[in-house]
């Protein structure tokens, strides 16, 4: 089955192909990554606005350690310096990780780890040295400054606009059947979306009109037993 995060790219090329793209797209984190905060922009003009993962090493946990954040990237000769004002080895390493993205490898001198008095604050391994493994440079720099603006209340207040899709989203499954399809071919099963978006829009404008109010959410069982 086909990803979130693979389908970024394609719902962008048919919003180009329509003349549709807009400004900023507001996402939820399945369908961002680090690559297609670069190349939503680079191809389409478009910020795409959706939270990536946080760091979530044992070394960013602990204010004490060291986490990525302290360590000096030179970028042109592909080289991390720690904490201790020591390099990585300058030998061009890379892999893919298991989601198929390429990261650059940055390893440290074994023997002055082995020896290294701040050893504890930087690496687990008994026996080996601290490794880095970050994203070309580009993505890198989108990873972490959006993982900085996203804890910002700015950030946030716009993202929160985004919070409504899935109540109408959870409208068109629950009441209009949205994930079952009565036709065979894709262009029909298209025009069933649209007019069951068109009945959607009907239905809610005709409740603003009356003044019909909002449905309260629905809170589960379990839910219900926590106290007040
Ligand atoms: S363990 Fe290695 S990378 Fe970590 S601070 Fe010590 S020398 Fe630097």
């Amino acid at each position: 089955m086909c990803k979130d995060v693979e389908k970024t790219d394609s719902i962008h090329q048919s919003l180009a192909d329509k003349g549709l793209l807009p400004h900023e797209h507001l996402v939820d984190t399945g369908y961002v990554d680090a690559n297609l905060l670069v190349e939503s922009r680079r191809k389409y003009g478009i910020e795409l606005i959706g939270p990536v993962r946080n760091n979530v090493s044992w070394q960013a946990k602990n204010p004490e350690a060291y986490d990525l954040s302290r360590f000096q990237i030179n970028w042109k000769t592909q080289q991390a310096t720690c904490p201790q004002g020591v390099k990585s080895s300058p030998k061009r390493r890379f892999k893919i990780d298991k989601w198929n993205n390429k990261e650059i490898l940055f390893k440290f001198p074994r023997k002055t780890c082995r020896e290294c008095q701040f050893r504890h604050l930087c690496t687990r391994s008994k026996t080996e040295p601290r490794e880095l493994s970050l994203r070309p440079q580009e993505e890198h720099l989108a990873l972490v400054e959006r993982r900085k603006e996203q804890k910002t209340q700015t950030w946030s207040k716009k993202y929160n606009q985004r919070a409504g899709v899935e109540g109408t989203i959870s409208q068109a499954v629950r009441g209009f059947g949205l994930r079952e399809c009565r036709y065979v071919g894709l262009s029909k099963v298209h025009l069933q979306h649209i007019l069951t978006a068109t009945a959607m829009n009907a239905i809610r404008l005709f409740a603003w009109f009356e003044g019909v109010p909002f449905a309260k959410t629905r809170v589960s069982s379990f839910a219900k037993l926590a106290p007040d």
